[in-house]
């Protein structure tokens, strides 16, 4: 990287000039085929006619008063989430770790203002991920992302995935709140199955914790439901944060509650400086009007099927390097066996011109666009096929 920026990332040599639909136009001319879309973020592909049209004509009126004037953009979208989720209350922010921070303060806060102080731990999961701020640190308890930032924060209480009786003798008297990815994205593309998610909101109601999602990567459509959990049909969260697809591509974020798991966060408690801009107001507004739209989610379940035959396919032809496919709808990882690297697989599959993105676990990652249809598909998995037959063992 040239010596300016901090060497936080370590990208390629590319540099894309442009998007349209599923394709990055790299200055070369050459295209790629974007089946990662800014790890889930371009929901609606590079350049959605609609959004660049919204985006301009917010810029050519208004671009920023901060929240302390009405945004009337932020009431419309905060009326849509509501009109069709649990949520009754939504605080916008610009980034899916704002969105955890303002969901891991209002579980505390809701406590307080129960006159519970004490009732301020919170339990996650290992594999999580919940962004890089302290709180999302903390939360998602990575040792690689906290090492070298000082004493870890009071208050998070972290299971293993999957063990039931560990989650259950981990609940106490000071348990304010458990926090899960419905999906882990980061963590390696596990979906937690419908029944534990039920099992999490009974377990919750039983001893009075309130349940948060983190669904700023498997939110916003991405598995054939606007919101992941849907599936999951009575597991509704008390809380729940979101970011990444739904500005599709311009910064935002959202914490959603229930009217008692927000009712609290009052004057003074909470605030952001961007949070909810009418630029990405403006966008968020189109965003959610696509993926609400009749037929839409439907297209995400159908061409997600087809997808998961297709790579089926292409995971039996290489079942000596693929242990197994796994996620939900259009977030996809293809986990390899020991020996072989998802790094090294996905520059492979980006020599062969299609853009994916590793995951923990040795996950190879896919989290196209939405919109892609059954070419892209074909010619997605062709370049993966490719792919896989040039990897070799490290
Ligand atoms: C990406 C991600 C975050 C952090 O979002 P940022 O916008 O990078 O701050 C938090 N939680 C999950 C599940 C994510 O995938």
């Amino acid at each position: 990287m040239p010596k300016p920026l901090m060497d936080t990332y370590s990208p390629p040599n590319l540099d894309f000039e442009r998007g349209e639909g599923a394709y990055l136009i790299e200055k070369s001319g050459e295209n790629y085929l974007d089946f990662i879309s800014g790890i889930a973020v371009n929901a609606l592909g590079h350049a959605h006619p609609k959004a660049v049209a919204a985006l301009k004509d917010q810029a050519d009126k208004l671009w920023h008063t901060s929240n302390m004037f009405r945004v009337p953009g932020q009431l419309e979208l905060a009326e849509k989430y509501c009109r069709d989720s649990f949520a009754d209350r939504v605080f916008f922010t610009n980034s899916g770790t704002e969105a955890v921070e303002c969901a891991l303060k209002s579980a505390r806060h809701y406590h307080f203002a129960n006159g519970r102080p004490d009732k301020y731990r919170i339990i996650t999961f290992t594999g999580a991920f919940h962004g890089r701020s302290y709180g999302g640190i903390n939360a998602g308890g990575n040792p690689k992302y906290l090492e070298g930032f000082g004493p870890a924060m009071e208050g998070f209480d972290q299971v293993e995935f999957g063990d039931h009786e560990a989650l259950k003798a981990a609940v106490t008297e000071e348990t304010a709140a458990i926090l899960v990815e419905p999906v882990q994205g980061e963590g390696g593309v596990r979906a937690i199955p419908d029944v534990c998610l039920r099992g999490l909101r009974e377990l919750c109601d039983a001893h009075g914790l309130l349940l948060i999602y983190d669904e700023v990567q498997c939110g916003a459509g991405r598995t054939g439901k606007i919101w992941a959990h849907e599936w999951a049909e009575t597991a509704k969260p008390d809380i729940m944060a979101v970011a990444k697809g739904v500005g599709g591509g311009f910064p935002m974020g959202a914490c959603l509650t229930t009217d008692a798991a927000g009712a609290h966060m009052v004057v003074g408690t909470h605030g952001s400086t961007f949070g909810g801009n009418p630029l990405a107001m403006a966008v968020g507004n189109v965003v959610y009007d696509e993926l609400s739209k009749p037929g839409f989610m439907e297209h995400v379940v159908s061409i997600s099927n087809h997808l998961r035959q297709s790579l089926s396919g292409v995971v039996d032809a290489h079942s000596d390097k693929v242990e197994e496919l796994r996620g939900r709808g259009l977030l996809v990882g293809l986990k390899l066996k020991d020996g072989f690297g998802n790094r090294t697989l996905v520059g492979k599959a980006r020599e062969h011109h299609l853009l994916m993105g590793a995951a923990g676990d040795n996950v190879a990652r896919m989290a196209p666009p939405l919109i892609i249809n059954e070419d892209h598909v074909r010619e997605a998995v062709s370049a993966l096929d490719k792919a896989l037959g040039e990897l070799q063992p490290e």
